[in-house]
Parts: structure tokens; C-alpha cells; sequence
């Protein structure tokens, strides 16, 4: 994943194109395929094309919350993140602090670590 939980990112798609926030969640696609699965089992495989993620500060959606038996839930129209399509954020690398794209390197150890495209310094 090219996006992880605790990245900052900058929007590059949609109304709040331009803004930058923290990933909060990762949420990734699922997709469901077709045939060859055992009765009653479904194959389900990750499907990056429905990966979302939510960024404090972004996308924020009115919702407006009934009150319900449990006190402790807000009551009202609450503004919170909706989920955002991860193609519409990019990484804003920690050394630059510009929104990039995002390659990868073996290291010797044989780990990977995700690279900055354009100061070409490692992320993680
Ligand atoms: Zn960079």
C-alpha cells in the first residue's frame, strides 16, 4: 500500500483539492470473484481499485445524528470525515514536504521501503 495510516497527504482531486491532512484509516477494497469457489464459500480478493482512506480535515460530511439510548452519543448534525478515494490524495513526503508519487526499494536486507519520486530520499 502506497498510503499508510499516519501519513500526511495532500488532496489532488475534489472540493478540497489543495488541502492537506493525516491519514486516519486505510480502508481497503474488497472485491468479490467470480466462480470457482466452493459452495458456500465466496473468494474474496484485495481489490486496490475501491481503497479508501479518511484524512482529518478532509471531506467533511454533515451527519445528522438521532438520539439514541446512549448518552454518550452526540446528538445533532455532527460534522465528521467521509472516506475519500485513495487516487484523489498523494503522499506529501517527509523531506521535501511536496505531494509525490511513490516508488519503492529493495534494500539488501531484503525489506522494501517507499521512496520519494522526486528527492529520491526513502519514507519510512
Ligand atoms: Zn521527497
Amino acid at each position: 500500500m502506497k498510503i499508510r495510516k499516519g501519513d500526511t497527504v495532500e488532496v489532488i482531486a475534489g472540493d478540497d483539492k489543495g488541502l492537506r491532512g493525516t491519514v486516519h484509516r486505510v480502508i481497503p477494497g474488497r472485491a468479490v470473484l467470480r466462480g470457482r469457489a466452493k459452495k458456500g464459500q465466496r473468494q474474496v480478493a484485495m481489490d486496490p481499485n475501491r481503497t479508501r482512506v479518511v484524512v482529518s480535515g478532509i471531506n467533511l460530511v454533515k451527519k445528522h445524528q438521532r438520539r439514541t439510548g446512549d448518552v454518550r452519543t452526540q446528538v445533532g448534525i455532527i460534522e465528521r470525515e467521509a472516506p475519500i478515494h485513495i487516487s484523489n490524495v498523494a503522499l506529501v513526503c517527509p523531506h521535501c514536504q511536496k505531494a509525490t508519487r511513490v516508488g519503492y526499494q529493495v534494500l539488501e536486507t531484503g525489506s522494501k521501503v517507499r521512496v520519494c519520486k522526486r528527492c529520491h530520499q526513502t519514507i519510512d
